[in-house]
């Protein structure tokens, strides 16, 4: 006899920020993070998926939990310009890192304005989409999280002169579960000694409560953020993070039973979000002062409004920077011509003319692409392409098929950040090692800093367990289809 359907398994996505790949293989082989280990062997293990560009959080899971990248969910980094509204955006400098007190205008553009002005409204999140079917999500953790239940949120009473929220409080549309540090917290006597968001194990005992009290919604995502800030310090080959965080993750699967009865009951997974690239020591050598190179313009400052005799505005964001050029007479390729002078700078792009134009400091020559045209990619995309296929390290064989090796899916996601935001301007990308520079910026020299195209930032590692279902392609924008078909289908 058929047995009676029931609904689908509650899905678990731990987000651990910066879980690079080669980590987390050394972490679970050598016994140091047992949980990880567990979940990798008792599922599938993916250690290439793609992440957006920049390789910034708000941008990554804008694209996670939205299914596209910048040009649709118009979150272009985590600093940026607006040239409608001549307005320099910045969501906290070292936004995971250093949320600092007093970033009166972070706590608004990142709390309120990036989920409730920035992000399209063209695209719907993963959350908006499971409430439309009649599912529930949380959200532990996230600065991204638009939903679609109306929550007061009470800016802590330390921080309400700060802000620009009336009263301290401001009403969002979230998840209808949600936990961001001081903000909103699920357990009544919870507390963060950050401000925004929690710690890991702040993190960890919300989701415990969630398993604890039998409310886990049929979409949990939760954010691990506290990798980040150690890799900058300690460079790329720091372990102790994920051991800490496995300790969490041990206590949770410790929760029932046994952990296979775990996988039984949920679906887990565990992802990264961006990979970081070691930087030199040379504060000279490595850091690239766009200021410098720039030096001939007159370059917005950033703590006034942007004058009208400004030409141009940098905002950096880290290992890319967007330079915007306010002067209508300064033609792009004269900028360019400055740029290239650089051999640090490996990539330069822009819009020109309905294509996209490459070229680069490290390399002759130039390359222009399109999409639609007759060569197609590992991900079912098709492009024209003419010029110096080196500039982007691309493959293309006889019967046009293209393929990437150090920039993955780079076509896409440069064309993304060039149609991310309006405004006439030129992105730039340093080659591994060095870090761009402009005013006030924070620096990351003998560690480690992301934002780039390079594969080193924009793979990053995937674990599922408790389903066979695979996700149908292997980057970060193909997981909302994946987990909205996980919440939907019916178990037998
Ligand atoms: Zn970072």
């Amino acid at each position: 006899m058929k047995q009676k359907q029931q609904a689908a398994k509650p899905v678990i996505l731990l987000n651990i920020d910066s879980l690079m790949p080669h980590s987390l293989e050394t972490a679970a082989q050598t016994g140091r993070a047992p949980a990880l280990k567990f979940l990798m062997e008792n599922g599938a293990y993916f250690h290439n998926m793609v992440s957006s560009f920049p390789t910034m959080s708000v941008t990554i899971d804008s694209s996670l939990l939205t299914g596209t990248y910048a040009d649709k969910h118009h979150i272009p980094g985590l600093n940026w310009f607006d040239n409608c509204r001549k307005e320099i955006f910045n969501y906290g400098t070292g936004f995971r890192e250093t949320f600092r007190l007093g970033l009166r205008r972070s706590v608004h553009n990142m709390l309120y304005r990036l989920n409730n002005e920035h992000l399209s409204s063209d695209v719907t999140t993963l959350y908006e989409d499971l409430a439309a079917k009649g599912i529930s999500s949380a959200s532990i953790n996230s600065f991204v999280y638009r939903g679609n239940t109306p929550q007061r949120l009470h800016v802590p009473r330390f921080l309400s002169t700060l802000t620009r929220f009336k009263n301290g409080k401001w009403t969002t549309d979230t998840t209808s579960i949600f936990s961001l540090g001081s903000f909103s917290r699920l357990r009544p006597r919870g507390f963060t000694l950050q401000i925004a968001a929690g710690n890991y194990k702040y993190t960890a005992k919300e989701l415990r409560h969630l398993i604890r009290k039998n409310k886990l919604p049929g979409f949990t995502f939760c954010i691990f953020q506290d990798m980040d800030a150690r890799l900058h310090l300690k460079g790329p080959g720091y372990i102790k993070g994920i051991v800490k965080i496995d300790r969490e993750i041990q206590n949770i699967l410790n929760m029932y039973p046994s952990w296979e009865e775990a996988l039984k009951q949920n679906v887990w997974m565990v992802m990264g979000d961006n990979g970081h690239a070691a930087t030199g020591d040379k504060y000279r050598e490595f850091m690239i002062d766009l200021r410098k190179i720039l030096k001939s313009y007159r370059i917005a400052k950033i703590q006034r409004p942007v004058r009208k005799k400004d030409q141009l505005v940098i905002c950096v964001n880290q290992r890319m920077a967007y330079i915007y050029i306010l002067d209508d007479s300064l033609p792009k390729s004269t900028l360019v011509q400055q740029l290239k002078n650089d051999n640090r700078i490996d990539i330069i792009a822009w819009k020109d003319n309905g294509n996209i134009r490459v070229e680069s400091g490290m390399r002759g020559g130039s390359f222009h692409f399109s999409p639609n045209g007759e060569y197609k990619d590992v991900y079912d995309q098709t492009w024209n392409l003419e010029g110096n296929l080196n500039l982007l390290d691309l493959d293309i064989t006889d019967d046009k098929r293209l393929y990437y090796r150090d920039y993955p899916d780079a076509l896409a996601r440069i064309r993304s950040a060039l149609h991310s935001h309006a405004g006439r301007f030129v992105i730039v990308n340093a080659k591994p090692g060095y870090d761009f520079k402009a005013q006030s910026t924070p620096k990351h020299l003998s560690g480690a800093a992301h934002g780039s195209l390079h594969r080193q930032e924009s793979l990053v590692p995937l674990i599922i367990a408790g389903t066979a279902e695979k996700p149908v392609g292997s980057r970060l924008i193909d997981m909302k289809e994946f987990i909205l078909r996980l919440c939907m289908s019916e178990q037998e």
